[in-house]
C-alpha cells in the first residue's frame, strides 16, 4: 500500500485547525524522521514540537480504504488527533514514492536556537543617569564604610544588609587539647616515651566532655565539634578501625577516613541523612 492523500485528508477531515498546522509543519521541516515500512503499513517518525525545544515520536499503522488504523504520539494529545501525526501523513504522500519499497529518511535534527544567557544587565539595563553613578569624587576609604555601616545597622531588621554590616559574634573556645596541637607541641616531641605521653594528654575528663557536648549543640555544623572531633576516633569511624583490625589490612583509604581527608558530605546518601 502506498502513502494516499486520502489517508491525510481522512484523517484531518472536519478540523481545519489540523489541516493547517500539519502543513505549515511539512512545509517548516518539521518532519525531522520518517521511516515506512510498506509491509506492515506502519511509519514511525519524529516531529518538531511547534514552540518548544523538542521532538515527538509518532507511530501510525495505516488501514484499508485510505484510513488510519491506530496512531500514537507522545505529545500531551497523543491519545488523540495531533498535528504531528497528521504531518507524518501528510509528509508521506508527499514523499513516499508509489513503488512499495521501505522507504525512510532521517533529516538532521533541527531544533530551536540554542538557548542564550542574558544577564541581569542585559535584562535591565541601567538608566544612563545611573549608569556610572558615584556618590562622591573622592576615593572611598574606611571612615566611609563605618559611617555606611553605622547607618545600616540603624535602621535594623529594615535593612537586608544587617547580618553583612553586623559585628562577628565572638566565637567561643573549647580549652579540649587537639591532636594536632599534641603532635605539634614541646611536649610531644620532647617526651621520652611518646605514646605513654600521648596517651595521658588525649584523655579528656568526664566534665569537659559534658562541656564539649553543650558547647557543639548542632553537631555536625558546629565547627567547634569538627576541630576536637579531627584525628581522634569517633562513633561514626570506630567501626571501621575495628573490622580493618579484624581483616589485619589498614589500608591508606582508612587513615584517610579517620583523619577526615574524605569530605563526604555531598555525597547522595549524607545528604539524606543530615536532611531528614
Ligand atoms: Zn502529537
Amino acid at each position: 500500500m502506498a502513502f494516499s492523500i486520502l489517508h491525510w485528508l481522512n484523517y484531518v477531515s472536519g478540523t481545519t485547525k489540523l489541516q493547517q498546522k500539519s502543513e505549515l509543519a511539512v512545509k517548516a521541516d518539521h518532519v525531522l524522521k520518517f521511516c515506512f515500512d510498506p509491509e506492515l503499513n506502519h511509519v514511525q517518525g519524529r516531529v518538531q514540537a511547534s514552540m518548544r525545544d523538542r521532538s515527538y515520536h509518532v507511530n501510525i499503522t495505516l488501514g484499508e480504504n485510505n484510513t488510519v488504523v491506530d496512531g500514537i504520539c507522545d505529545c500531551v494529545n497523543g491519545q488523540d488527533k495531533c498535528h504531528h501525526k497528521a504531518s507524518i501523513l501528510l509528509y508521506g504522500y508527499k514523499n513516499v514514492s508509489k513503488t512499495d519499497v521501505r522507504a525512510s529518511w532521517s533529516q538532521h535534527p533541527k531544533r530551536a536556537p540554542p538557548k542564550q544567557t542574558t544577564t541581569m544587565e542585559e535584562l535591565f539595563p541601567p538608566l544612563p543617569n545611573i549608569a556610572n553613578y558615584r556618590a562622591t569624587t573622592r576615593p572611598v576609604d574606611e571612615t566611609d564604610v563605618a559611617f555606611l555601616c553605622n547607618k545600616l545597622n540603624a535602621l535594623g531588621q529594615f535593612s537586608a544588609m544587617l547580618w553583612i554590616v553586623s559585628k562577628e559574634p565572638p566565637s567561643p573556645t573549647l580549652d579540649v587539647p587537639t591532636v594536632e596541637d599534641l603532635l605539634l607541641g614541646e611536649g610531644y616531641t620532647g617526651a621520652t616515651d611518646k605514646i605513654k605521653w600521648l596517651k595521658t594528654n588525649l584523655a579528656i575528663s568526664k566534665e569537659k566532655i559534658e562541656q564539649v557536648a553543650q558547647m557543639t549543640a548542632g553537631q555536625r555544623n558546629n565547627h567547634l565539634l569538627a576541630l576536637v572531633r579531627k584525628n581522634r576516633l569517633t562513633a561514626s569511624n570506630f567501626g571501621k578501625v575495628l573490622a580493618a583490625i579484624r581483616r589485619n589490612r589498614f589500608p591508606p583509604s582508612l587513615f584517610k577516613q579517620i583523619l577526615a581527608s574524605y569530605d563526604l558530605s555531598t555525597k547522595d546518601a549524607i545528604v539524606w541523612g543530615v536532611s531528614n
